[in-house]
């Protein structure tokens, strides 16, 4: 998956391919200038974004393989934050917080129930309470395994309703960590400072920020989403009466009312991001 970038030298656009380590070593197609970009975006937001954009360009199925790992990835990224943030707050040295936590992913990292396994004890000892959302429905596993295991063919609103219970959670799950967040970025900074320090001369280093979907909440810019009323937690409506089953139909409203906002807010930024051709005729979308 490729996006634009802009040569220092001449201006020019090249196309990179997103790479694992968000570091990309580029050779400039018109001028000859080599130049090095530094995505500053989080691996479950790269994920995120490029379900976004598959779905939005009628590729429903092939959507929900991003977002559900947009999901894994941002379960790692939330064991990353709670760990160094945890030995920050122990005044232990970031370096050697940092391979210790490298060690220990190794022996999890092939296998997603293992991570889950780790975020889940991770979330209990941040939060003081259990993670209640880890069932089977709060994380749309059946709906996720009949279409990737089992080749299901998905309806738009299906992938939707999918993409908006991603969302949601982590959204809420970032939006716990607050600050805490940083901590895993600063693991990112890192990689990025060994790879500039080794950069020989007369390459020029670029840093980019992406508006992808979590981006403006992460940085205070989305507008606040107001619960949609009645609210998901017995007895807080006044006048109200509820009726069984309303609780879960709240939340999906919520849900989809939060993706549908961000996706307003950012989906014209995300385009951008697309493949070529870049320059769709007016009136097709
Ligand atoms: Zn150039």
């Amino acid at each position: 998956m490729e996006f634009p970038t802009v040569c220092p030298a001449c201006a020019g656009e090249n196309r990179a391919e997103f790479t694992d380590s968000s570091v990309h070593d580029l050779t400039c197609a018109h001028c000859g200038a080599r130049y090095c970009v530094f995505l500053r975006k989080q691996k479950f937001e790269v994920l995120f974004d490029l379900g976004t954009q598959a779905l939005m360009d009628g590729y429903a199925r092939e959507a929900v393989a991003s977002f559900a790992a947009a999901l894994e990835r941002f379960f790692e990224f939330y064991v990353w934050a709670f760990t160094l943030e945890r030995a920050a707050n122990a005044e232990q040295e970031f370096g050697a917080a940092l391979s210790g936590l490298e060690g220990t992913w190794r022996h999890v990292a092939s296998q997603s129930e293992r991570q889950l396994g780790m975020f889940a004890l991770a979330y209990l000892l941040r939060e003081g309470h259990e993670p209640d959302f880890l069932t089977a429905r709060g994380l749309g596993t059946d709906f996720r395994n009949r279409v990737i295991h089992r080749g299901a063919l998905p309806t738009r609103a299906e992938v939707e309703a999918y993409a908006a219970l991603v969302f949601a959670l982590i959204d809420r799950l970032l939006t716990e960590l607050g600050p805490g967040a940083a901590h895993a970025e600063l693991a990112q900074e890192q990689v990025f400072a060994s790879h500039l320090a080794g950069l020989p001369d007369g390459v020029t280093a670029v840093f980019e920020e992406h508006p992808g979907m979590f981006r403006a909440r992460r940085f205070g810019g989305l507008a606040p989403t107001p619960k949609l009323s009645p609210q998901p937690v017995p007895g807080q409506v006044p006048g109200q009466p509820r009726k069984p089953g309303k609780a879960v139909n709240d939340a999906r409203a919520y849900q989809q009312a939060l993706f549908r906002q961000a996706l307003e807010e950012r989906g014209a930024l995300l385009r951008s991001f697309k493949g070529p051709p870049l320059n769709v005729p007016p009136g097709r979308e």
